[in-house]
């Protein structure tokens, strides 16, 4: 079932995977996703290396997460260091797998390069790989936008202005970048409504594994941590139990804000791990959505 059908069902609760690096962890992943599909999710979706090690996973898994639960799924593919032709032969497989939905991204640029530059047979910017999957399959198609504008962006209202245009080439749906204050994004859903932008935008969040990891991340996405849970990690800086419950409190209180202001979705950044959001969706236990099982 295409994602966008289920949205307009029903406010979605999602969970997001990313291939691990060795096959033989594979299995864990696998218990991982078991374990977190008795919160019975809208959709699950599979990440897609940059680097390129894990992609072909990607699809494996993708294909098997379909086969082996009851949730729809969505194959993350990126379109950069790849030419045209190797992106089509992906969607090509997805397609003939009997995948439904995929987020059309750009992706980052390699390690080690501060700018991104687009390969000479590729796509540049998602906005051409979503054009590309309209024109030639029917796919469901989300694609990505930054409540804190892209670390890459001109400013804030061009970065908006190109997520609007990912929405007129067929993205059917946006999921944010991560963010801890929900003021940015409830701001950016404002613009993103006057500037005509009128598919849902999915909340993504993302829990905290240590104080060291979502530093790093939040700085490589541009994302701020406001200063008061950065003041409540800087105190478990070297306990990542306790950073991971100064978290789980965090973004229970985000999801519950987001969900009683009426969000179209939330997609957790499961970063493969289940701890911490089992404990975010049993504080939670959502009005309106299906719900984990009562035990
Ligand atoms: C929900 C979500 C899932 C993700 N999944 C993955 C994943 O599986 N694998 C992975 O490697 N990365 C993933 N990423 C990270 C993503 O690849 C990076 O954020 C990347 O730097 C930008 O991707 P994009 O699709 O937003 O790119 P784009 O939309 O192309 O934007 C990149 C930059 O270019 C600008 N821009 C956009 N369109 C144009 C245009 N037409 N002309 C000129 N400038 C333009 C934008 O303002 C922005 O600064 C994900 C991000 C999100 C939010």
């Amino acid at each position: 079932m295409k994602i966008r059908d289920i949205l307009n069902r029903q406010r979605t609760v999602s969970f997001e995977f990313f291939p691990p690096r060795e096959r033989d962890r594979i299995p864990a992943m696998f218990r991982t996703i078991d374990r977190l599909s008795v919160f019975r999710p809208s959709f699950m979706s599979v990440t897609y290396g940059a680097g390129g090690s894990t992609r072909a996973l990607t699809e494996e898994i993708v294909v098997r997460v379909k086969r082996e639960t009851d949730a729809e799924v969505m194959a993350h593919l990126t379109c950069s260091a790849q030419s045209k032709e190797a992106v089509h032969s992906v969607l090509v497989r997805l397609d003939g797998a009997g995948i439904e939905n995929v987020i059309a991204l750009r992706g980052d640029p390699p390690k080690g390069q501060a700018t991104f530059v687009p390969q000479a047979a590729g796509f540049e910017h998602a906005t051409e790989l979503i054009r590309h999957i309209k024109r030639n399959f029917s796919l469901g198609i989300a694609a990505a936008c930054y409540p804190e504008p892209h670390p890459e962006a001109v400013d804030a209202k061009t970065d908006l202005e190109y997520a609007r245009r990912k929405v007129d080439e067929g993205a059917e749906f946006l999921i944010t970048q991560l963010f801890y204050d929900n003021r940015d994004f409830h701001a950016f859903v404002d613009r993103a409504r006057q500037a005509g932008i009128d598919v849902p935008i999915v909340a993504g969040l993302m829990p905290v594994v240590s104080t060291s990891q979502i530093r790093r991340i939040a700085s490589m996405c541009g994302a701020k941590i406001p200063p008061d849970l950065n003041r409540k990690l800087e105190e478990c800086v070297d306990d990542d139990e306790a950073a991971r419950e100064v978290g789980i409190e965090h973004t229970t209180a985000q999801a519950r804000e987001l969900w009683d202001s009426g969000v179209d979705g939330i997609h957790f950044y499961v970063l493969n791990r289940r701890y911490s959001v089992s404990a975010i969706l049993r504080n939670l236990a959502l009005p309106g959505h299906k719900g984990p099982p009562k035990d």
